[in-house]
């Protein structure tokens, strides 16, 4: 069954399913990302401009700003959580890293 997803309230939300999911409201500790030059930049989420479904993978293009140094930059195809038999199952940014290994 397709999945529906999009952005809502300005990118202020991601919507799957018709249902808010995700908001930008969360700090995402990236560590496989080159964000900025911290060992690890917390990115604190501004909005969405993007969202996709990348086999069950749902990533986004999100504006964010390292809460360590400052530096604001785009970030694309975040992986912000996976779909599972139509369902949407949100990673928390805590457990984030683990998550980002290649899916077996
Ligand atoms: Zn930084």
């Amino acid at each position: 069954m397709p999945v529906a997803v999009r952005t809502l309230d300005d990118g202020a939300w991601i919507s799957i399913n018709d249902s808010r999911a995700v908001s930008n409201s969360g700090i995402w500790p990236l560590t496989h990302y080159e964000f900025c030059d911290c060992e690890v930049s917390y990115v604190l989420l501004e909005s969405f401009y993007d969202v996709g479904v990348d086999r069950h993978r749902v990533l986004v293009g999100a504006i964010g700003q390292c809460i360590e140094c400052g530096r604001q930059d785009s970030i694309d195809d975040l992986a912000v959580g996976r779909i599972v038999d139509g369902e949407f199952h949100a990673y928390e940014p805590s457990e984030f890293q683990s998550l980002l290994e290649p899916d077996s």
